[in-house]
């Protein structure tokens, strides 16, 4: 049921709002990992629902009127997602326990994905063929059937349950699936859960957790993927199934290439630190210099020259530094061209590295005031 009419039996202003009791109500309240229903009593926007004490409390923004017969309207497109994750879910548990003889011990369904843990170690190629199995008897499109019974033919039933349970027991069953004891929302047939799709396994204090999508969900998870392939595919002028094997040829190209920068980098240092053999210091201004062609084009110079280099290059109202400095209390001449220079970073041993936020001419001041650079190439 998605709407009804019941009438109000207490409403109750609280600092979170107003607690309202009805005479009967169509709202699930929060429990068995499920999240509440969200909805309307009247035109007054409920939105929490918990059981307390035997009792169904509706959190309210305003007030309904006392002993007034009112209109309830739960908004069923959320309930009809919970009954999605949550019905796909006992799906998939009732057939991973069974195949793992394990338990299932955590559930979270949060705002897009769900997570279940299972106290048993599941492969990716077994987790495969569940999902298999789960959407085949999905699609044969099986009936949800519940029951509640009594002492005698609880002994005779075998169902998964977290805990020992007094009083009314409530068994949900899809029948070859999965038999559980639960109070939550379900689908009435597994065909309207639609599809179950894992998204993730990861390991999990010895077992693993399972990242699950059912439903409207797992359909629009998979369209924004198959989007994003799509994307990469066209870009690439390949078919959509050959982007994982096209990347890794990147990949490797990419990692290829860096290598001979790299290498070619280095020779162009040897070749252009060695005009700067036997100076004393040396101050350069270079364009395009990652930090760390930065930080070895400093080391490169200060192999070359007698005293201390400083190498900037350019970026955004300022410029980026490396610095290697022969001189009484390095730190305190880096500590001080960041006070000046209105910059940060630092290092150790004579060598820095950071950025300033200064034009090129207040930069070139502060390093002749220092004393101890002579050289300076623009
Ligand atoms: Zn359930």
């Amino acid at each position: 049921m998605t709407e009804a009419e019941a009438s109000v039996i207490s409403c109750e202003k609280t600092k979170n709002g107003w607690e309202v009791i009805l005479d009967r109500t169509i709202f699930y309240p929060e429990g068995g990992g499920q999240p509440s229903d969200r909805g309307y009593i009247g035109d007054i926007f409920v939105k929490d629902v918990h059981e307390r004490n035997g009792l169904i409390v509706h959190y309210c923004d305003g007030e309904p009127e006392c002993g007034r017969k009112v209109r309830l309207r739960i908004d069923s497109e959320r309930r009809f997602d919970h009954m999605q994750q949550h019905s796909g879910e006992h799906i998939v548990s009732g057939m991973l326990c069974s195949a793992f003889s394990c338990d299932n011990v955590g559930f979270h369904m949060g705002e897009d994905v769900v997570t279940i843990d299972y106290n048993a170690a599941v492969s990716r190629e077994e987790l495969s063929s569940i999902e298999e199995r789960a959407n085949r008897y999905i699609w044969e499109d099986h009936e949800c059937v519940i029951t509640f019974p009594d002492e005698q033919e609880r002994k005779a039933l075998s169902y998964r349950s977290k805990k020992e349970i007094d009083g009314e027991l409530r068994i949900v069953s899809f029948p070859g699936a999965d038999t559980c004891a639960c109070c939550g929302t379900h689908v009435r047939r597994s065909g309207e859960v639609g599809l179950v799709k894992f998204v993730s396994l990861e390991g999990f204090h010895g077992g693993s957790r399972i990242g699950l999508l059912c439903g409207k969900r797992a359909f629009e998870y998979l369209s924004s993927n198959a989007y994003q392939n799509d994307l990469i595919a066209r870009d690439m002028s390949a078919s959509s199934l050959r982007t994982y094997e096209l990347y890794l040829k990147q990949k490797d190209e990419l990692s290829r290439l860096r290598g001979e920068l790299s290498a070619m980098e280095e020779k162009y240092l040897s070749l252009y630190t060695e005009s700067f053999m036997g100076r004393s210091d040396a101050v350069l201004f270079e364009e395009g210099l990652s930090n760390d062609s930065l930080r070895k084009t400093a080391l490169a110079l200060s192999g070359a020259v007698t005293g201390s280099c400083a190498v900037f290059t350019p970026e955004g109202d300022g410029f980026r530094y490396a610095v290697k400095l022969r001189c009484e209390a390095p730190e305190k001449v880096i500590k001080e061209m960041n006070a000046a220079l209105r910059g940060r970073g630092g290092g150790r041993d004579g060598f820095a590295q950071g950025s300033v936020c200064a034009p090129q001419d207040e930069i070139i001041s502060f390093l002749k005031s220092t004393g101890i650079f002579s050289e300076i190439q623009r």
